[in-house]
């Protein structure tokens, strides 16, 4: 009682310092968790349970808490879903669990510096992981956002976390950093073609078939226009008022990340990665 008065007195006066955290169902005993605009999933089994994305320590330090408190069980994997620090700061706090990843993440994550474990358990195309009878599939689709974005199958529960490399019912984050072309597309059409009906992103809210489906074909449209425009040497100006893609304003952030997802594209096909 008196810490949640506490915590309701300083909600009142710093109402920007809590993070708005949640754990909802989404199907059977896999759950989403929730840490302010990021998101991943975990499956409760009777032999522990299987995280992904810790997002941060503090809201890994959360989850953990949550998790003991309201099944009873401790953390025996967590699964990256790239290299990005965003989504996988944090894990240390899950000091029983052994950590899988890509390959690739494991490199970037050496690479890069960054201050997370690396993965113990990883694959180059793709692995099952089975515990307490729940299973987990994961599958390399190719590059997309990074060279190194997974899928996360939940055959059981029918249904799939992607992170950054899918978004639903909103265009792609900004200025499309760190992303392949057409690489991205072909990755969108594997998760495509597996069995599915929940499409759980790292951001905003879940989807069906139909979202991710919708979101490859803004991604091809938007590929196709910036790269004809590229060829006939248009400025960067010029493709942010003609490249309209009027089909897809009913997308949140199309007003916002239009001309960014234009930019984003642009630089791609200007820079040596293509
Ligand atoms: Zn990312």
């Amino acid at each position: 009682m008196k810490l949640l008065l506490v915590t309701a007195l300083l909600g009142i006066c710093c109402p920007f310092s809590f993070a708005q955290r949640a754990i909802t169902n989404i199907q059977g005993d896999l759950y989403r968790f929730q840490n302010n605009a990021h998101y991943s999933v975990f499956l409760v089994t009777g032999k522990g349970v299987i995280a992904t994305d810790p997002i941060n320590e503090e809201a890994a330090s959360w989850l953990k808490t949550q998790i003991k408190q309201r099944f009873n069980q401790p953390v025996k994997y967590v699964i990256y879903s790239h290299h990005h620090a965003d989504h996988i700061s944090g894990g240390q706090v899950f000091d029983e669990a052994v950590f899988v990843g890509h390959s690739l993440t494991k490199k970037a994550i050496a690479q890069e510096n960054i201050d997370v474990p690396l993965p113990q358990k990883t694959f180059d195309d793709k692995m099952t992981l089975i515990l307490g009878g729940k299973v987990v599939k994961l599958f390399y689709p190719g590059k997309s956002h990074s060279d190194n974005c997974i899928i996360m199958l939940f055959p059981q529960e029918k249904t799939i976390f992607a992170v950054d490399f899918i978004s639903i019912k909103r265009l792609p984050y900004r200025t499309l950093n760190n992303s392949y072309f057409p690489d991205w597309m072909e990755a969108i059409k594997k998760v495509e073609a597996l069995d599915f009906e929940v499409l759980a992103p790292g951001h905003g809210e879940l989807g069906g078939k139909a979202e991710v489906t919708e979101h490859r074909k803004y991604l091809e449209a938007l590929f196709t226009a910036v790269k004809q425009a590229h060829t006939q040497g248009q400025s960067l100006d010029d493709m942010k008022k003609t490249i309209l893609l009027e089909s897809y304003q009913h997308l949140g952030q199309y007003q916002a990340w239009r001309e960014m997802n234009i930019e984003g594209v642009y630089n791609f096909l200007s820079g040596p990665s293509k």
